[in-house]
């Protein structure tokens, strides 16, 4: 073997050692389990299928036809709807189909949120440090003009009456729920019957929370007035890396199907189709246990935290309602750091988060509600938050003590200023005990029995 082969082998099997010994808690990750791992790695992902089921544009689509039928009724079931396509290849792309299929080319106008106040950067423009607008795919594929929702910094939210106001006075073709940065229900029912009055439609990026929705907890965006749903399918929904369109209206169903193929992509990757099949099972199984246990674990991991010393957002609503926790750390700077340093101290101990923007940093405020210019104006490079998520922690068996335990770490380095290098021998005997993916069929034929019985 070649040495530049046997270096990707060794690089991957060293990353693999460092999750084997790691605490992940980036909220946008998760983990699958043996069988869509096996679903994911079978011949699928050297073929072509473009198109819908049974109107494909190439031969050989047989039994890819099956299974992506079986995936998009398994989708209608965990999601309750009438509609699903499971081509889009990522959230990203599943957002897209929503601007497609609900604004016009060029100028089309979407009312959404902001980056810093937990908006996507597929959704808004966002400002750089030169000043200059960055267009995300809203911007820069569709070419909208974006108007922000209003903001409640003190309950991280979206205010409804000051955004209100802002939709009565834009008229936009389109208002995009869902956020990043996602601890609460976003007012969907209030927005949307004021914006039907005008004929807006109304999309929801359910990214983050697909999973915590089909298994019937946080909010019910398509009862709550969404015309569609994007999906990001690996993040609360822990399945793999793609993305997916669901709908309740029979009368929409043309124009979304038209506004993902031919408009947005030819092929999709069709072995994730498979391995999202097999995912969409384990969570009409066992996604009501698994997705109680997230929300519960995130709540109890906010509160160790807050207990120990950092300063959690939102303790007057309980910390969260979703898998994430967001800790304002800017007390720390003078001390350890502002998020970028300490996302690497504590990388260093193995232990995997993400800084986050609070809502304030960019204007340069020292909390919700603060003037501009009572603190420094904080960059994305080094804000004054970490998000941190509870998905695959629990999807590896971790309960509320474990996330006791985790606080604790957090303690040790941040505010005790242990050396992390001693901290990442006790994550790692810490971790030993949860190797193991729960919530799912133990092995891919029990998963294919139940399978069966759809
Ligand atoms: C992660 C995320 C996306 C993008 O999903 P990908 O599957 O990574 O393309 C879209 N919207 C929101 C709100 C997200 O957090």
């Amino acid at each position: 073997m070649s040495r530049k082969l046997e270096n990707i082998r060794s690089i991957l099997n060293e990353h693999h050692e460092m999750f084997k010994n790691a605490i992940p808690l980036i909220a946008s990750e998760n983990i699958t389990s043996p069988a869509v791992q096996e679903a994911c790695n079978s011949d699928f992902s050297h073929r072509y299928a473009e198109g819908w089921v049974g109107q494909r544009v190439y031969a050989g689509c047989k039994y890819i036809d099956q299974i992506e039928q079986i995936c998009m009724d398994l989708t209608k079931e965990y999601f309750n709807c009438c509609f699903a396509d499971v081509r889009p290849v990522s959230g990203v792309m599943a957002n897209l189909v929503l601007y497609n299929a609900f604004t016009s080319r060029n100028h089309g106008k979407m009312c959404c949120l902001a980056i810093p106040k937990g908006g996507h950067i597929s959704h808004a423009p966002y400002q750089a440090s030169s000043g200059r607008l960055i267009y995300g795919t809203a911007g820069t594929v569709r070419g909208l003009d974006v108007k922000y929702l209003a903001f409640d910094e003190e309950n991280m939210n979206i205010d409804p009456d000051r955004s209100i106001k802002i939709i009565r006075e834009y008229e936009p073709e389109m208002i995009l729920f869902g956020a990043s940065v996602f601890l609460f229900p976003h007012p969907v029912k209030e927005l949307s019957d004021v914006a039907k009055e005008f004929g807006a439609s109304i999309g929801y990026d359910a990214a983050h929370v697909a999973g915590l929705i089909g298994s019937g907890y946080f909010q019910d965006p398509l009862r709550e007035g969404a015309d569609a749903v994007s999906l990001s399918c690996h993040k609360t929904l822990p399945g793999p890396q793609t993305g997916a369109v669901i709908a309740d209206r029979e009368d929409l169903v043309e124009d979304l199907q038209n506004a993902a193929f031919p408009a947005l992509f030819s092929n999709h990757h069709l072995h994730n189709v498979a391995g999202l099949a097999v995912a969409l099972t384990e969570m009409l199984e066992f996604g009501k246990e698994y997705h109680k246990k997230v929300i519960e674990n995130a709540k109890a991991f906010a509160q160790a935290l807050n207990e120990r010393g950092l300063k959690v957002l939102c303790e007057h609503l309980g910390f969260t309602e979703s898998h994430q926790v967001v800790v304002d750390i800017t007390e720390f700077e003078k001390t350890v750091g502002l998020g970028g340093d300490i996302e690497r101290i504590l990388e260093e101990a193995n232990i995997i988060i993400n800084r986050n923007l609070l809502p304030w940093d960019i204007r340069g405020a020292s909390g919700p509600g603060k003037e501009k210019g009572t603190a420094k104006p904080r960059h994305y490079m080094n804000p004054g938050g970490l998000r941190l998520g509870t998905s695959e922690v629990t999807r590896l068996g971790m309960g509320k003590s474990e996330m006791v335990d985790i606080a604790e770490f957090f303690k040790k380095l941040i505010i005790d200023k242990q050396d992390p290098k001693k901290i990442k021998e006790g994550v790692a005997a810490f971790k030993k005990d949860f190797q193991e993916v729960k919530y799912c069929f133990q092995t891919p034929n029990k998963a294919y029995e139940y399978l069966k019985l759809y």
